[in-house]
């Protein structure tokens, strides 16, 4: 197996990952200033990948004072609005000519099918930096109809200034994707610290950054450990925003750093969302639609569908069809075209999930599927589909996020109960409703607290529409016009006209 994939790795890749890799600082390719490095692994053979350098502090200092140079002088802030969008759409063009080579660098680092990085990841990548390239020219203020005699008023949209983005690992390219294409739109500057498990391909996206026509300093790559390089990031005096996706955990540790200097946040969180499947739903399309709800990737999205509410009619209906969709869900390495789901991307999601699993199983759950590594694949960070069943609302693997691709299955009697039995948990990033009655749908879109609700359908994303939490998912809404308020401040200019008498 291991010869077979690694004869699909396009040359362009290994000559990529065999080149010494550098971290993005004012332009210039650096190592950190300790000299330290870190191995980032391919869950699927549990090798290393790549050395990359272990930035810090005094990393993190140097391409904030780089941020700040190009934020206040130099060419950033005198180039037009349009000037900034063509630099955007340039580099959407050439991520999409190096499509191939984004799509394998993904699925080395994070474990994914190729199909689906070149699917899903890539193309999702290029269609967001070309939405907000088309957005730098409509950063617009308003006239206000004040009612002071002779005076002319105006607001204006201006960027917020050095900003800090931290991202996760679920989507390494992506989440780089959905926090540079606005910042850069509305004029900010950036240090961009991506997650250890999965830093290559924002490495290669520096070296298009800088082919895109982009000054020395604008965006800044820094690579290493969230509690090094990630809290000095958040640190930092002269950094204006913090921008964070990642786990709840962290977030609230990084709200109460960012205090200090009133920094201003923006927060994706985690989720565990629910699914509800009502009886007279598409049955088939219901199960298909919640089986992908929570394997998709692994069952690492933030949003997940990880509570999945089946009408209690339809109960012994719907979970075989999960169960048998669960059953034939190909596990194996990512570049392996036969594969549909990959391994977990490191061995402390690894333990953390099946930890998740072993307290399922004391706290008396039952497992319909899965339930941990196939005894056939010995090597490489892979956890079966599973499918709890006789699970109870204040059992953990209930109410914590697993990140997994673990589901609860749990039936209910009515929607009164079944939203209530939805909204409770401390998240709210997303949710779901099945049923062909359109009023129940609206009904219980409206009473889910969650920031996305999907009806008929899961998973839909596109660079338009908004998405963000409500509750302890976080709080900001990226994508959209909406996440324009996240990278911009207003500003009130008042004009004496002189025709007050
Ligand atoms: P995490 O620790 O929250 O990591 C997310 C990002 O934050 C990474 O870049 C990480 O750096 C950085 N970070 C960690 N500690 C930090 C600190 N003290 N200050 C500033 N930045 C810091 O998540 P994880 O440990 O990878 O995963 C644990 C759990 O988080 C998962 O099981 C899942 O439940 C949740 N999660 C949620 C999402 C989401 O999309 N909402 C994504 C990933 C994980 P490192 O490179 O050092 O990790
Ligand atoms: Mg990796």
């Amino acid at each position: 197996m291991q010869a077979v994939t690694e004869s699909l790795i396009a040359p362009a890749v290994g000559e990529f990952i065999s080149r010494r890799k550098q971290m993005l600082i004012d332009g210039e390719w650096v190592d950190a200033a300790s000299g330290e490095t870190f191995s980032t692994v391919d869950p699927a053979t549990e090798e290393s990948l790549a050395e990359v350098p272990a930035g810090d502090a005094e990393d993190v200092d140097r391409a904030v004072r780089a941020a700040r140079r190009a934020f206040e002088s130099g060419p950033w802030p005198r180039m037009t609005a349009s000037e900034r969008g063509r630099a955007i759409w340039k580099l959407a063009d050439l991520i999409e000519e190096n499509l191939e080579e984004f799509a394998q660098l993904e699925t080395l680092d994070n474990g994914k099918p190729l199909t689906v990085a070149r699917a899903a990841d890539i193309p999702l990548v290029v269609d967001h930096f070309r939405y907000y390239a088309g957005w730098a020219t409509k950063v617009e203020g308003e006239t206000i109809p004040v009612s002071v005699p002779g005076m002319f008023t105006y607001t204006t949209r201006e960027p917020v200034g050095v900003v800090g983005q931290i991202i996760p690992w679920n989507f390494p390219l992506l989440m780089a994707a959905w926090k540079l294409g606005v910042a850069l739109a509305c004029g900010n500057t950036v240090v961009l610290k991506p997650a250890e498990q999965t830093p290559l391909s924002a490495l290669r996206l520096g070296e298009l950054i800088d082919a895109a026509g982009f000054p020395p300093g604008v965006v800044n790559i820094v690579t290493g450990y969230g509690e090094t390089a990630g809290a000095a990031l958040t640190k930092h005096p002269d950094v204006d925003k913090v921008a964070f996706t990642g786990s709840t955990e962290v977030g609230k540790l990084i709200m109460a750093t960012a205090a200090d200097s009133l920094k201003r946040v923006s927060l994706e969180l985690g989720g565990k969302s629910p699914n509800i499947v009502f009886a007279d739903a598409d049955l088939d399309l219901a199960a298909e639609g919640a089986a992908a709800a929570i394997y998709f990737n692994h069952g690492q999205c933030c949003c997940a569908g990880s509570r999945l509410f089946i009408e209690d009619k339809v109960f012994d209906k719907v979970l075989p069809k999960i169960v048998d969709y669960s059953e034939q869900i190909q596990l194996g390495p990512g570049l392996d075209p036969e594969t549909t789901m990959g391994p977990l991307v490191s061995s402390e999601q690894f333990e953390r999930v099946n930890g998740f699993l072993d307290a399922g199983k004391a706290e008396g759950a039952n497992i319909a599927t899965g339930g941990g590594r196939p005894d056939s694949l010995t090597k490489g960070y892979f956890v079966a589909p599973t499918v709890f069943t006789g699970v109870k609302p204040e059992m953990k693997v209930v109410r914590e996020e697993i990140f997994g691709p673990v589901v609860c299955a749990v039936p209910f009697k009515d929607p009164e109960e079944v939203v209530a039995a939805g909204n409770d948990t401390a998240y709210g990033l997303a949710a779901a409703v099945w049923t062909k009655d359109i009023q129940k749908a609206h009904r219980a879109a409206r009473m889910l607290k969650a920031g996305t609700v999907w009806i008929n359908c899961y998973n839909q994303f596109d660079a338009a529409a908004p998405f963000g939490g409500y509750k302890q998912s976080g709080f900001g809404r990226e994508m959209g016009k909406a996440a324009l308020e996240l990278y911009t401040q207003l500003k009130t200019t008042w004009v004496n006209l002189g025709e007050a008498g």
